[in-house]
């Protein structure tokens, strides 16, 4: 634990200014949009352990929500944030007062052609434009040492760890286990949305990756499409669901798999997400399988 005070920075200039009065140490640096919960405080703990000094940030970053999206009704609970960044050790949050972004802002960081690649990408048009200009944003203004995601956000990690080498930025991005509740639920600030019964319900999704997982454990030359089917029969189970996709992908480049008749073992890590709704809440989860 670093001896220094908890600080609260509210400006560039104030998360500037601490980043150089502690220069020459290592920064491990949690980027999250707030509501925090276990599966956050997970990946601080991780930062705290590896560097010298751990810092979050909490911002809900405007140009990552499409038109129909949430970001006003995003929950925002900054009083219990701190409290829970402190309890946990952080040696401090940026938490920006206002916009991060300029009034005339025109700059944006851009993967060509990435709603062809990354199913997510096609779902959420523009969303990782904003992830990744936020992200860049954030990195020159903390300027960490190694950089904590989660691989909840599968795509997420997969588009920033090509932002990180295409731009050849000075940082490591370091990847943490999903968090789950004790019923396999993957934390999320949006399951604050669901109602006691659609929480309930809820657990059909990480029954339906978990029961892919077990095939493959179970059976090495399964196929694509055999892996498929089973995720699609167990998510069946619960009519309420809106599956949105289900996805296979190589985990290596986030490339959709789209050969059924392929084993599965031909692929070294095959990345199996979920996308949808229950009710008006949309869920995101995924396991990655490897065969070999
Ligand atoms: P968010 O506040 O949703 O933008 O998330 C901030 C960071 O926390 C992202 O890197 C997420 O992938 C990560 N995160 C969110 N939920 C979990 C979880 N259940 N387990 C591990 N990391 C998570």
């Amino acid at each position: 634990m670093s001896a220094s005070k908890f600080f609260v920075a509210r400006t560039k200039d104030a998360i500037r200014a601490w980043r150089s009065s502690v220069s020459g140490q290592t920064v491990g640096f949690v980027p999250t949009m707030g509501a925090l919960h276990s599966g956050h405080m997970s990946l601080v703990q991780r930062a705290r352990r590896e560097n010298q000094l751990a810092v979050m940030s909490i911002y809900v970053n405007p140009t990552q929500f499409g038109p129909t999206e949430d970001l006003a009704k995003y929950p925002r609970t900054e009083t219990a944030d701190l409290t829970l960044a402190q309890q946990h050790n952080a040696d401090g949050v940026f938490i920006p007062t206002g916009s991060l972004y300029e009034a005339d802002s025109a700059v944006r960081v851009v993967w060509k052609g990435i709603e062809s690649v990354l199913r997510e990408a096609e779902a959420r048009p523009g969303h990782f434009e904003g992830v990744m200009t936020v992200c860049a944003k954030l990195f020159n203004l903390v300027q960490p040492t190694r950089v904590y995601v989660g691989a909840k956000d599968a795509a997420q990690c997969i588009v920033l760890a090509r932002m990180v080498r295409e731009l050849d930025m000075p940082l490591e991005l370091v990847v943490c286990d999903t968090l789950r509740e004790s019923d396999g639920l993957a934390m999320s600030s949006r399951n604050r949305y669901l109602s006691a019964d659609e929480r309930r319900r809820s657990t059909v999704i990480s029954r339906a990756l978990f029961a892919g997982q077990a095939l493959v454990a179970a059976d090495a030359r399964a196929t694509l499409g055999a892996l498929d089917d089973v995720v699609r029969k167990t998510l069946a189970t619960e009519p309420t669901l809106h599956v949105e996709y289900v996805s296979l992908a190589d985990l290596a480049t986030g490339a959709e798999l789209r050969d059924r008749a392929l084993p599965i073992a031909s692929v070294k890590q095959v990345l199996l997400s979920f996308a949808g709704k229950i009710g008006t809440t949309r869920l995101i989860d995924n396991v990655v399988l490897r065969s070999r």
